[in-house]
C-alpha cells in the first residue's frame, strides 16, 4: 500500500511526466524534478515510505529525468527555433522560403510558380607571386649576406610545378560554367578571407601547420566545379551528382570529390610528400570542412556550437575550422559596401540563370530565383539578419574562447615567438608533435611585436569592425528596400489598372537605365544607392559614363575583411576582369523608370 505522501509523490511525478511530455519547460522540469528527489529524501529520513513505493517513485524520477534528455538533445538537434523567429513579417514570404530552403534541411518548399580561359588567374598568380618573392629573397639574403632559414625550405613540402599544376586545373574548374558568383574569385576570395581570419583573430596559434594548410586547401577547393545551380536544383532535376551522391550535399560532396580526383595525377598531387598519418588526417579535416559548407546544415551548426561555447571542455578543431570556413564563405557582407554589393549582385545573377533554367524546364520558381519579382534588397536584409549576423557573433565568440587562454598563457611566459617552423614542418614530423605552442613576442626585449604574433591580435576591434560593416551594409540594403518596395507597389498598381507598357517599350526603357545608371565606360558594374537592383547587366558591356564617377570605398578609414582584397576589388566577380570600380549618383529614378525596372 503507498502511504498518503507517497501516492502524491507519484501523482506528481505523473502528472509532471506528462506536462512534460507534452511539451513543458525543460528548466522548470530540472528545478520540479530537484523538488521530487528532495521530497523522497525527506520521507526517506523520516522513514515514512515503504520499499515499493520508493522503487515506483524513483522509477518516475528517472522517466522525467530521460524526458528532460531526450528533449535537450532533440532541442539541440532542432533548427524550428531559429526558423519561427523568421516568420516574423519584417521579412517577405519568399526570402523565408528561401532561408529554410537554403539553410535548413526542410525540404520541397518551392510554392509560387510564374569559353574562355579566365584572364585573371588569381589562384595561380599567387602562388607565382610567392615563387617571385621567394627568389628574390633569397637573391637579396644571399646579397647581403642573410641565411635563408633552412627550416622554411625544408617547410616547404608542396613541390611547386605540382602546386601550378594544380591551381591551374582548379582555375579550369571554376570557369567551366562561367558562373557568375561561383567561380575562381569567389575561391581566391574564400581563401583570401579564412587566411585573414586565422591571422587576425590569432587562431592560427591554435592549429597545426597541418590544419593550416587543411584550412587554406579546403577553402580553395570548396565550390570547384561549382555549376551555378543549388542543391535543390540538382534533386528536382534528378541530376547526375544528385543520384550519385544521394540528394545528399550533392554540390559539397561533388566539390572535394573532385579535387581529390585532380590530385590522383601524379602532376597535380601537391599533398606527395605528406606522411600516411598526415594525408588521412588532412583529408578528413578537409571532407569535414567542405561538407559543413552546405548551407542545409547551417542553423544545425550554429546551434551546435554555441551548445559547445557553454560547456567547459575545449573546442573541437574540425568544428571551429569549420566555423572558420563557413563564415568566410558568407563573409561578404562583412566588406566594403562596393564589394558586398557587387557579390550580391553577381549572386543574384547566378539565382534568376537558374530561375530561367526552372522556367524553361517547366518547373516552379525557386525562392530568388524569379528575376521579375525577387526582392533583392529586402532579402538581404533577411540574409544578414539570420545568417551573416548570427554567424559572425558566433565566429567571433568562438575565436575569444579559444584565443583568450592562448594569449594570456604567453603574455605570462613574457618570451619571444616559440614554435618554430623545425619543430613542426609539415609531413617531416607526425601532427602530434607539430602541434604549435602560441608565440607572443613581449616588447620588453626591446624588439618590436613579432608580425602576427599573438601579441598582435585585437579580437575586441576585429569584432567590432566586423559588425560596423556589417551594420552599415545593411543600413545601405534598408534604403534600397524603401524603394524596391516603391517599385512594387507602383507596378502593382499600374498592372492592376491594366496600364502596362509594351515588352518593347520596356526594353527601350530598361536598357536606358542600364546606360544611365549601372555601368561606366570600364563596363564596371557600380553600387547604386537608387533602385537599379533588378537591372544590372552582367552580360552588356555598357559605355555611357555621363552619371558615373570614381569609386572609391564610402569610408576609407574603414578595416574590413579585405587586407588583401585590393587585388579582388580591381576586379570583376563576374568574369575576373580587372575593373576600376566607378559609383552611381544617388538620385531616385522616375516613375517610369520604376516601373521598367520592376517589370524587367
Ligand atoms: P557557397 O554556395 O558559396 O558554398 O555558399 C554560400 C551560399 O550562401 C550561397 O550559395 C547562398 O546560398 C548564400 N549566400 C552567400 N552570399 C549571399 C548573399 O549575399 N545573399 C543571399 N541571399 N545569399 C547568400
Ligand atoms: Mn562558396
Amino acid at each position: 500500500m503507498m502511504g498518503a505522501r507517497a501516492m502524491e509523490t507519484t501523482r506528481e511525478l505523473e502528472s509532471t511526466s506528462i506536462k512534460y511530455q507534452i511539451g513543458g519547460h525543460a528548466e522548470k522540469m530540472w528545478q520540479r524534478l530537484k523538488g521530487i528527489l528532495r521530497c523522497l529524501v525527506k520521507q526517506l529520513e523520516k522513514g515514512d515510505i515503504n520499499v515499493v513505493d520508493l522503487k515506483k517513485n524513483i522509477e518516475y524520477a528517472a522517466s522525467v529525468l530521460e524526458a528532460v534528455y531526450i528533449d535537450e538533445t532533440r532541442k539541440l538537434l532542432d533548427t524550428e527555433d531559429e526558423l519561427s523567429d523568421i516568420q516574423s513579417d519584417s521579412v517577405p514570404l519568399e526570402v523565408r522560403d528561401w532561408l529554410a530552403s537554403t539553410f535548413t534541411r526542410e525540404m520541397g518548399i518551392v510554392k509560387r510558380r510564374p569559353e574562355e580561359k579566365p584572364k585573371f588567374r588569381s589562384i595561380v598568380h599567387a602562388v607565382q607571386a610567392g615563387i617571385f618573392v621567394e627568389r628574390m629573397y633569397r637573391r637579396t639574403s644571399s646579397m647581403v649576406g642573410l641565411a635563408y632559414p633552412a627550416e622554411v625550405i625544408v617547410t616547404f613540402k608542396i613541390p611547386v610545378p605540382n602546386l601550378i599544376s594544380f591551381a591551374e586545373a582548379l582555375e579550369v574548374g571554376y570557369s567551366k560554367y562561367k558562373n557568375p558568383y561561383h567561380n575562381l574569385i569567389h575561391a581566391a576570395d574564400v581563401t583570401q578571407t579564412v587566411h585573414y581570419i586565422m591571422i587576425h583573430t590569432g587562431i592560427m596559434h591554435w592549429l597545426t601547420e597541418l590544419e593550416i594548410l587543411a584550412m587554406i586547401f579546403a577553402a580553395a577547393v570548396h565550390d570547384y566545379e561549382h555549376t551555378g545551380t543549388t542543391n535543390n536544383f540538382h534533386i528536382q532535376t534528378r541530376s547526375d551528382v544528385a543520384i550519385l551522391y544521394n540528394d545528399r550535399s550533392v554540390l559539397e560532396n561533388h566539390h572535394v570529390s573532385a579535387a581529390y580526383r585532380l590530385m590522383q595525377e601524379e602532376e597535380m598531387n601537391i599533398l606527395a610528400n605528406l606522411t600516411k598519418d598526415d594525408w588521412r588526417e588532412l583529408r578528413s579535416l578537409v571532407i569535414e570542412m567542405v561538407l559543413s559548407t552546405d548551407m542545409s546544415g547551417h542553423f544545425q551548426q550554429i546551434k551546435t556550437m554555441r551548445h559547445t561555447l557553454q560547456q567547459t571542455e575545449g573546442v573541437d578543431k574540425a568544428k571551429a575550422m569549420s566555423l572558420i570556413l563557413h563564415a568566410a564563405d558568407i563573409s561578404h557582407p562583412a566588406k566594403s559596401w562596393e564589394l558586398h554589393y557587387r557579390w550580391t549582385m553577381a549572386l543574384m545573377e547566378e539565382f534568376f540563370r537558374q530561375g530561367d533554367k526552372e522556367a524553361a524546364l517547366g518547373l516552379q520558381f525557386s525562392p530568388l530565383c524569379d528575376r521579375k519579382s525577387t526582392l533583392v534588397a529586402q532579402s538581404q536584409i533577411g540574409f544578414i539578419d539570420f545568417i551573416v549576423e548570427p554567424t559572425f557573433s558566433l565566429l567571433t565568440d568562438s575565436m575569444e574562447k579559444i584565443v583568450m587562454p592562448l594569449i594570456e598563457e604567453a603574455s605570462k611566459s613574457e618570451s619571444p615567438a616559440f614554435g618554430t617552423p623545425s619543430q613542426n614542418s609539415l609531413g617531416a614530423v607526425s601532427n602530434a608533435e607539430a602541434q604549435r605552442r602560441p608565440s607572443f613576442k613581449s616588447t620588453s626585449d626591446g624588439g618590436t611585436h613579432t608580425e602576427n604574433s599573438l601579441a598582435t591580435v585585437d579580437l575586441m576591434s576585429f569584432k567590432d569592425n566586423l559588425m560596423k560593416i556589417i551594420q552599415a551594409n545593411k543600413e545601405r540594403w534598408k534604403e534600397l528596400a524603401v524603394e524596391e518596395e516603391l517599385v512594387k507597389n507602383v507596378g502593382e498598381q499600374e498592372k492592376d489598372q491594366g496600364r502596362n507598357s509594351t515588352d518593347a517599350q520596356l526594353q527601350e526603357e530598361t536598357t536606358r537605365t542600364q546606360n544611365e545608371s549601372s555601368q561606366g565606360s570600364d563596363g564596371t558594374t557600380c553600387p547604386p544607392r537608387s533602385i537599379v537592383l533588378q537591372v544590372v547587366s552582367f552580360d552588356t558591356p555598357l559605355s555611357d559614363e555621363s552619371n558615373s564617377e570614381k569609386c572609391t570605398n564610402s569610408d576609407p578609414n574603414q578595416k574590413d575583411l579585405t587586407d588583401a582584397q585590393q587585388e579582388t576589388q580591381n576586379t570583376d566577380p563576374l568574369n575576373g576582369e580587372p575593373k576600376h570600380c566607378k559609383k552611381t549618383e544617388d538620385k531616385v529614378k522616375s516613375t517610369e523608370q520604376k516601373e521598367a525596372l520592376i517589370q524587367n
